[in-house]
């Protein structure tokens, strides 16, 4: 017997219609690329994104094509993305920050029509250019002046655009499983892989982080995405802010600690959501400065692990931080370190161990963890596996395969992350398993040595890698970013680990470097570290 309610699929334009219709007056805030501030509302940026879906069915653009995008977080961008979505195109939001030689692949792997691009990367777009056939429409999310003509003899600004089209676009009205996104992830082997999201899944990934324990939103809040949109549907938030009606604040290219200082300061950012390295660079601008974040109250901090410095120097300013895990092909939100009642309930420094962990599964994803033979380990906190996952926001296969194809005979994806699981349900990741150091035939957690090891006064960032060794296969080496200013010894840092790890762990060796190498997406580059340090230290 089928039930009986309405025919409403689940697709991505319902809401921006939603966000217009109810909340159309709420304010959406940008730093735009000359650093001036940049405010429209959810109902002109619907509007505006109808006509952009116009020009682009103009320009022979139709269901399934893919449209890249390449920018920062901006009202433009977010209109793009509505508007390649709305007409049920496919939006793959390209990042800039990977090498020329990685985008191409991944453009002519997608087979991208047509791109959305910032200004700030017309030369790098310019430059691939011979080698993308495929791609035909450009358009410059900017004014006219702002078009490199010399470069892009072909492109159109997005203001003429958006002024030269109808707002009647085609939107909706198709299947709710529809392809509507794609994101590459490098994976853990070969050539990036493309996931593409459903509208279906999209939507319900945006009801899953509007869980009171997951980004918990209300329509007072004002959310503030720092991730980029680039990087795993910027973990959602273009969708979850106009989902509830909150006001959006988007920071442009300007990620540096004063100026997302700054944007919070000036437009009461309640809710922010970045990786641990722009926390860390923010709070290192307010020690400097003795600045404070007077509106600030909770933060996500995901993508790697989160070390307990940040979060106990983001509590000193009076803001709660979580810690999320996920994923690129999980949409990306998979765990979250909800507290449970009786752990809320304990003094701050007892909570920490629970909150260092990547947390729990929200109603809508399922987790395992299974040994090298696929056989499930106890969730006894102490048994390490690799770690699984199921749901309905979770990838399936990738882009050129078929259903089902990634996932093992239960239904679920490896992530490829070694993680235990305690009986309270909460899950660790030990390692990454392609950063995983194996000594003498037993893991060792290079996250929970560098969560100590960034406790340290002096350290503003640090790694721990595995460097080859003749008797035990591999040793872990400390790599460590000092403060500004600051000198060290290697035996300072290995003397706040004493005690506090088990004695086989402790790192060979501990090199300081200028700068650490941090990867496209804002995290520590490890292979990169890998590479740098093969043996010697
Ligand atoms: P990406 O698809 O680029 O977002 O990378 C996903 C990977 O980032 C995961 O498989 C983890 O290895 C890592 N990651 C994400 N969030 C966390 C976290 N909170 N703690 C530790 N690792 C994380």
């Amino acid at each position: 017997m089928r039930g009986l309610m309405q025919e409403w699929s689940l697709t991505v334009d319902r809401i921006i219609d939603h966000a217009a219709r109810w909340d159309g007056k709420r304010e959406v805030v940008t730093r735009a690329l000359s650093g001036e501030i940049v405010r429209t509302d959810y109902a002109a940026m619907r509007e505006r994104a109808r006509r952009l879906s116009a020009a682009l069915a103009a320009r022979g653009i139709g269901r399934g094509d893919r449209v890249a995008t390449m920018g920062w977080n901006s009202f433009r961008h977010v209109e793009a993305w509505f508007a390649i979505m709305g007409m049920g195109a496919v939006c793959h939001t390209l990042n800039p920050r990977l090498f020329r030689e990685q985008i191409v692949y991944i453009a002519n792997h997608a087979e991208d029509h047509a791109i959305i691009v910032d200004p700030c990367f017309q030369d790098l777009l310019a430059d691939m250019l011979p080698a993308l056939p495929r791609l035909g429409a450009i358009i410059v999310m900017g004014e006219a002046s702002e078009v490199a003509r010399d470069r892009l003899p072909g492109a159109v600004d997005y203001e003429s655009v958006i002024a030269e089209n109808h707002p009647e676009a085609a939107w909706g009205g198709f299947d709710e499983e529809t392809a509507c996104a794609l994101c590459y992830t490098s994976g853990t082997t070969g050539n990036p892989k493309g996931v593409l999201y459903t509208h279906r899944s999209n939507v319900i990934h945006t009801l899953m982080t509007l869980q009171p324990d997951v980004f918990g939103l209300s329509i007072a809040d004002v959310v503030m995405p720092i991730v980029p949109m680039y990087h795993a549907n910027g973990w959602g938030l273009p969708l979850s802010a106009p989902a509830v009606g909150c006001k959006l604040v988007l920071p442009g290219s300007r990620l540096d600690g004063a100026s997302l200082h700054d944007l919070c300061e000036r437009e009461d950012v309640t809710f922010a959501a970045a990786v641990p390295t722009v926390w860390q660079a923010l709070l290192q601008h307010l020690d400097d400065t003795g600045g404070r974040l007077t509106t600030l109250r909770r933060v996500l901090v995901g993508g790697a692990a989160c070390p307990e410095s940040i979060i106990r120097r983001l509590r000193d300013h009076g803001v709660e931080s979580k810690q999320g895990w996920g994923m690129t092909e999980t949409s990306p939100i998979g765990s979250h370190s909800k507290l449970l009642p009786e752990i809320a309930a304990l003094p701050f420094d007892d909570q920490v161990p629970w909150r260092l962990k990547q947390g729990r599964p929200p109603f809508g994803v399922d987790l395992k963890i299974v040994d090298d033979t696929g056989n499930r380990q106890p969730h006894d906190g102490a048994a390490l596996g690799r770690l699984h996952v199921k749901g309905p926001t979770v990838a399936s296969a990738y882009l050129g395969g078929t259903p089902g194809d990634i996932l093992d005979r239960e239904g679920f994806f490896d992530t490829g992350d070694i993680a235990d699981i305690d009986a309270e349900g909460y899950m660790r990741i030990a390692d990454r398993a392609k950063d995983v150091i194996k000594s003498g035939g037993e893991w060792i957690s290079s996250i929970e040595i560098e969560n100590i090891a960034l406790g340290h006064p002096k350290v503003a960032l640090c790694a721990v890698i595995a460097i080859p060794d003749p008797k035990w296969d591999e040793r872990p080496l400390l790599v460590v970013q000092l403060r500004d200013g600051e000198t060290a010894t290697a035996s300072e840092m290995l003397g706040t680990l004493e005690g506090r790890i088990a004695k086989w762990w402790m790192p060979e060796g501990v090199v300081f470097v200028p700068e650490m190498p941090l990867g496209a997406t804002g995290k520590i580059d490890k292979k990169r570290l890998r590479e740098r340090f093969p043996a010697a230290f």
